[in-house]
């Protein structure tokens, strides 16, 4: 019986995953649940020194699968992974938001699939946005094959507690068959950056309405204002602001 997979540790640096992994795994084999495998480290060369991708060959775990067992490390590791994957009956892979940034704990798959749809309202976090993302990602190849499959991204690289916990919490509620509060769903996000880099403080925190023209936060003294109108899902914490790589705030649209 192979019901619910967890995965953390896909990418390297984003460690929230991997502590709420490790300890789910705990608190499993403690209630003696059946059913539930967790995978804290997958990706474990990468977890060690804490490098989104792997160290053998650079490249993205998450743009591997579904693998390839006669490539790159990466692209064996992705077809292990996968082929163990496809046979639960649904599949949450951990991630968090990137370096230097915060969001609000959400679930991100393909929700154009029913099976998604109905995953998202048993595991029940308070937001779940829609993407067809980039291709090559876990839960979009296992949802091409019809296994129910999500990202939660759990809030900050940096173990930041207070998300951590809520997606523990929620996770811990959906394995012992707790029924969950109700689901808001967003049919779109959106990243904005702006093209200068500088010293940047944020005034508007993730899980935030704002309207089109509200200012997000300041670069260098000058406001920084929201695109459009929606709800804030991250956004850049306070530091230097890179323009090459950082964003500002992802926004979901309602
Ligand atoms: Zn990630």
């Amino acid at each position: 019986m192979k019901k619910v997979l967890i995965l953390a540790g896909v990418h390297g640096d984003e460690i929230g995953g991997v502590m709420i992994a490790r300890e789910l795994r705990g608190w499993i084999e403690g209630k003696g649940i059946q059913g539930v495998k967790v995978i804290p480290e997958v990706n474990r060369e990468a977890v060690e020194i804490r490098e989104r991708a792997s160290p053998i060959d650079e490249e993205d775990l998450n743009r591997a699968f579904p693998g390839n067992p006669n490539g790159t490390a990466s692209q064996l590791l992705a077809h292990n992974i996968f082929q163990e994957a496809k046979d639960y009956e649904c599949v949450i892979d951990l991630h968090t938001y990137g370096t230097g940034g915060r969001c609000v704990p959400y679930m991100l798959t393909d929700l154009e699939k029913d099976f998604n749809v109905e995953l998202c309202m048993r595991v029940g976090l308070d937001n779940a946005v829609q993407t067809g993302g980039t291709s090559q990602q876990l839960f979009l190849e296992l949802s091409n094959r019809r296994v129910p499959s999500m990202i939660i991204e759990a809030g900050g690289a940096q173990w930041l507690r207070q998300e951590l916990d809520t997606v523990e919490k929620v996770l811990k509620g959906f394995l012992e068959g707790r029924s969950p509060d109700g689901v808001r769903f967003f049919n779109s996000y959106q990243w904005f950056s702006v093209e200068e880099s500088g010293r940047y403080r944020p005034v508007v925190p993730p899980g935030t309405k704002v309207q089109e023209g509200e200012v997000l936060g300041y670069l260098e003294d000058e406001p920084i204002t929201s695109p459009v109108h929606g709800f804030v899902l991250g956004v850049k914490m306070e530091g230097f602001y890179d323009a090459e790589k950082d964003s500002i705030a992802s926004i979901a649209e309602f």
